[in-house]
This record gives structure tokens, C-alpha cells and sequence, in this order.
């Protein structure tokens, strides 16, 4: 069974970090130091993007061999169809499991920048499930399979929630184990998405996605970028103090810290233990949220750390 499997089993709260691959050789040795640092955390596992258009895929690659060889974390490979003829995912895939990753978020990927319409490659796929049913049948049950969900409706979805839920179940019937979501900020929302896709048969573990809010103009980026909703609550306790990063770092942390409480409580129905960290590259942002949330890394994960971590573990 693979690291999200077992943490999904044991149905305490475990947590994912996401990363990209940075532009330069300067930022790759940062984001290294930094993936090294925060692994004291506890991530379950770290998940690495791939640039829409596979501009990315090598240096994608490459990361989940660092972090998975040489950090010693457990990976989740994302995986895109854009741009991608099959014997660039064969390579991609053999990459992957050469570097023992176990893991793959199934994509059919953003259109690339500059081009509004996603078209497919001549030789690829069309559709997120056509990669995951490709996987299955060339590497069995190798790999772990997640995909994306989106609580508040695929931006390109035209025919309405029910056949928008019926796309997301031809996934999971074509093989994948797990659904990560899109970032939200709006529980009541994420709560009936949750509802309507139980509702449509679908049974597997979700992961829902967490922006922590680190500068004003990142969040603002980020949820312009997506279409993400915004309660009014959220600007409110924003605006006022945008210009001020301390400031947004803490009111930002107990607010999407709330989030999570709700999100991540036994009681509410929803069965939620993992929470997909879309951590930007940046660290502080994420290592306050756990702090907030009082999560820490197992007494398992701080004795293979080559070091004591500051964080001692408190909820689990
Ligand atoms: P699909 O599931 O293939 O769906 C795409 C659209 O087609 C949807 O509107 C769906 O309803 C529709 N559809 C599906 N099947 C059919 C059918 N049979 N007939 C008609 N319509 C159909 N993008 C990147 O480029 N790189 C990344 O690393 C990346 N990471 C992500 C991580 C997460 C957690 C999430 C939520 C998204 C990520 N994305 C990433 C974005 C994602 O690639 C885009 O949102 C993309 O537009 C949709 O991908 P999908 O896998 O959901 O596509």
C-alpha cells in the first residue's frame, strides 16, 4: 500500500505539501533546502506539479527523484496530458517508478500559457481518464492513482453539476484510488460538493486542497487565478490590513486554520483526514497553519529525521 493509503487506513490527520519546479537553477537549490526543512512537518508525502505544456516534465521528474531518493519523502507525481505525446508519459512513468515513486495525480492539465482552448495532442489524451486507464493497463497497480476535483465546478464545464460528477466517477471507475480538490475557501460549499459526489456513487478517499494565505497579493493572485469564491469574511478581515504581510500571515492562518478544524472535524460527516497543502514553495505559511491546527509529525517521522524537529507533535 502506498504512504496515502495507509494514512487515509489509520484515519488520523495527515497532510500533503504541494510544490513546482522553480524557473531557475538558484531556485531549485532554494526549494531543495526548503523541501529538506519542512519535511520536518510531517508530510505524509510531497506532491510535485507539471507545467502545463510539459515545459516542466524533466525538472519534474528530477524533483521527485530528489525528494523521493534524497530527502527520503514519499512523492505524488503529478502527471498532464497537454502536450504530451504517449512516449513522453511512457518516459515520464518510467522516471517515476525508477526513483521509487508510488504515486500519481492523473491530469489532463491546464491549457498552456497564452492559449485559452485546451487542445489534445495528436498522439496523447484527450481526457484525464484515458492517461489513468493507459497507467493501468501498462503499470497495473504500481502506482496509486489520484485526480482532480472541483468543488465549486470545472471552470470549462458547461453541462451542469450532474454530468461535471459523472466525468469525475469515469475516473475513479477507470482506475484512480483518490480525489484531491481544487483550493476553496467557502466549507458550505466543499460540504454539499461532498454530499452530491457520495450521492453519485463515487466511495474513494478526498483530499481537499488548502491554500494558507501568505501575502495579500498572492492570495489575491491565486484565487483570481482559479475563480476561487471568497467569502465576504475574508475580505473583510483582509482588506484592512493588507499592506501589512505579518499581519495577513496571522489573521490568514486563523482563518484558513478555522477552515481546516471544520473541514478535518470527526463530527461533521464528511470522513476528511487529509488536507492537500498547495504550499506555493514558500514555507512559513504552512508551517503556521500546522502550528495553529496543532498538527505535528509522528513520533515515527521525527526518528528518521537526521535532526530534532522544533515542532513537537501534539494531536496524534
Ligand atoms: P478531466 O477530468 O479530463 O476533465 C476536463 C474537462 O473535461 C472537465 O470539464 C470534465 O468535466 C470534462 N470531461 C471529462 N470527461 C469528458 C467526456 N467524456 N466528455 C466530455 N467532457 C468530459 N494542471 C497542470 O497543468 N499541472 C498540474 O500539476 C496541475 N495540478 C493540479 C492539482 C490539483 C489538485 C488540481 C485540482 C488541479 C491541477 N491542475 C494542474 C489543473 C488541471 O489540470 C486542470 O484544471 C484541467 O483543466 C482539468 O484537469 P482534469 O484532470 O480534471 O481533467
Amino acid at each position: 500500500t502506498s504512504k496515502i493509503a495507509q494514512a487515509e487506513k489509520e484515519g488520523r490527520t495527515w497532510w500533503s505539501f504541494e510544490y513546482f519546479p522553480p524557473r531557475t537553477p538558484q531556485g531549485l537549490a532554494n526549494l531543495y533546502d526548503r523541501c529538506q526543512r519542512m519535511s520536518e512537518l510531517g508530510p505524509a508525502f510531497v506532491d510535485i506539479t507539471m507545467h502545463a505544456g510539459g515545459r516542466t516534465l524533466d525538472l519534474t521528474n528530477d524533483l521527485v527523484k530528489i525528494v523521493q531518493s534524497y530527502i527520503g519523502i514519499e512523492t505524488c507525481m503529478h502527471l498532464t496530458c497537454t502536450n504530451m505525446p504517449r512516449e513522453k508519459i511512457d518516459r515520464a512513468l518510467e522516471l517515476a517508478k525508477e526513483a521509487g515513486c508510488r504515486n500519481i495525480l492523473a491530469l489532463r492539465g491546464d491549457p498552456p500559457a497564452g492559449q485559452h482552448e485546451w487542445e489534445p495532442h495528436a498522439a496523447g489524451f484527450t481526457y484525464a481518464k484515458e492517461l489513468i486507464a493507459y497507467i493501468k493497463e501498462h503499470y497495473g497497480d504500481y502506482f496509486s492513482i489520484a485526480v482532480a476535483g472541483f468543488p465549486e465546478g470545472h471552470p470549462e464545464a458547461k453541462e451542469g453539476r450532474d454530468v461535471e460528477l459523472k466525468h469525475l466517477k469515469e475516473k475513479l471507475d477507470a482506475g484512480a484510488d483518490f480525489i484531491f480538490t481544487q483550493m476553496f475557501y467557502n466549507y458550505d460549499i466543499f460540504a454539499e460538493w461532498m454530499k452530491d459526489i457520495r450521492a453519485a456513487g463515487i466511495t474513494c478517499p478526498v483530499v481537499p486542497g488548502v491554500m494558507p494565505i501568505q501575502t495579500y497579493s498572492g492570495f489575491q493572485r491565486a484565487t483570481e487565478r482559479f475563480g476561487t469564491l471568497v467569502p465576504q469574511y475574508f475580505h473583510d478581515a483582509l482588506t484592512p490590513i493588507r499592506d501589512d504581510d505579518e499581519m495577513v500571515r496571522k489573521v490568514g492562518t486563523q482563518l484558513v486554520g478555522d477552515l481546516c478544524k471544520k473541514i478535518i472535524d470527526p463530527n461533521n460527516g464528511l470522513g476528511i483526514s487529509g488536507l492537500h497543502i498547495y504550499t506555493m514553495n514558500l514555507e512559513r505559511g504552512s508551517r503556521m497553519l500546522l502550528e495553529y491546527l496543532e498538527l505535528g509529525p509522528t513520533p515515527q517521522q521525527v526518528k528518521s529525521l537526521p535532526w530534532t524537529p522544533s515542532l513537537t507533535p501534539k494531536r496524534r
